[in-house]
């Protein structure tokens, strides 16, 4: 089936830039953005509250299949703030945020049910096309058949200096060092589990952000789909 306006795939380890540059790439295209870690964050986060353990995976996936059942998990555009996420009709965008929920999103990931049980949702996000979704395994798993694929990463350094900074604006940063030890154990994680683990997909276009800034990226970016894709 082709789709009048492409799905963009843009995988890649944490810190690569992801976040920025699809943001950008999909305001520059008029796209819809749609971040997938949000809903692994989310799950995470409604595991957390719910006092049930990330280990276990039935309940994880049980979890997540019951928020998606009851519409308890959904993306909301909003006009001024972008897109957020909303669990049980409230706004977690920011809660979801802490380098907590990102470990807590890297372990509820690993359970091959709780992929199953979200993958639906991530389809349906982005079926139409005129969307660039970001993750971990949108161009392999989720959306194999994506028009266009990119790999966005850059040395773990590199990462854990972006990562720093950012998390310097709030309170409670953690040093350097650990943001470093956290980049590396989540690529650990990422990409040695079982099911979905983080490569990059045999026809993805690879972007190292390592030396570039995220402007420049999102311009080589442009150029790639401008040149596939005539729309
Ligand atoms: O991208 P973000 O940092 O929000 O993702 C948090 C975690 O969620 C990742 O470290 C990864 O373990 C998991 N994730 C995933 N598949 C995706 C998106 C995120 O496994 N498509």
């Amino acid at each position: 089936m082709s789709r009048a306006k492409p799905v963009i795939a843009i995988d890649g380890p944490a810190g690569a830039g992801k976040s920025t540059v699809a943001r950008n790439l999909a305001k520059a295209l008029g796209f819809v953005l749609v971040d997938t870690g949000a809903i692994y964050r989310a799950v995470a986060l409604a595991a957390t509250r719910a006092g049930v353990s990330r280990a276990d995976e039935p309940a994880v996936a049980s979890l997540a299949e019951d928020l998606l059942r009851r519409e308890a998990l959904v993306f909301h555009r909003d006009a001024d703030l972008g897109m957020r996420v909303l669990l049980e009709g409230a706004d977690v965008s920011d809660a979801i945020r802490t380098p907590e929920m990102g470990l807590g999103a890297s372990e509820v990931s690993v359970h091959p049910k709780v992929r199953a049980a979200l993958l639906g949702l991530q389809r349906h996000a982005g079926g139409s096309g005129g969307v660039v979704l970001e993750g971990r395994d949108i161009g392999t798993v989720v959306f194999p058949d994506a028009e266009v694929k990119f790999f966005l990463t850059a040395s773990p350094e590199v990462r854990a200096r972006r990562r720093h900074a950012e998390l310097m604006l709030k309170e409670s940063a953690p040093s350097f060092e650990e943001t470093l030890a956290q980049v590396k154990e989540r690529d650990l994680k990422d990409e040695t589990r079982a099911v979905a683990p983080l490569k990059r997909a045999a026809d993805a276009v690879l972007v190292d952000s390592s030396d570039l800034d995220f402007d420049g990226v999102v311009e080589q970016m442009l150029t790639h789909v401008r040149a596939s894709w005539r729309g």
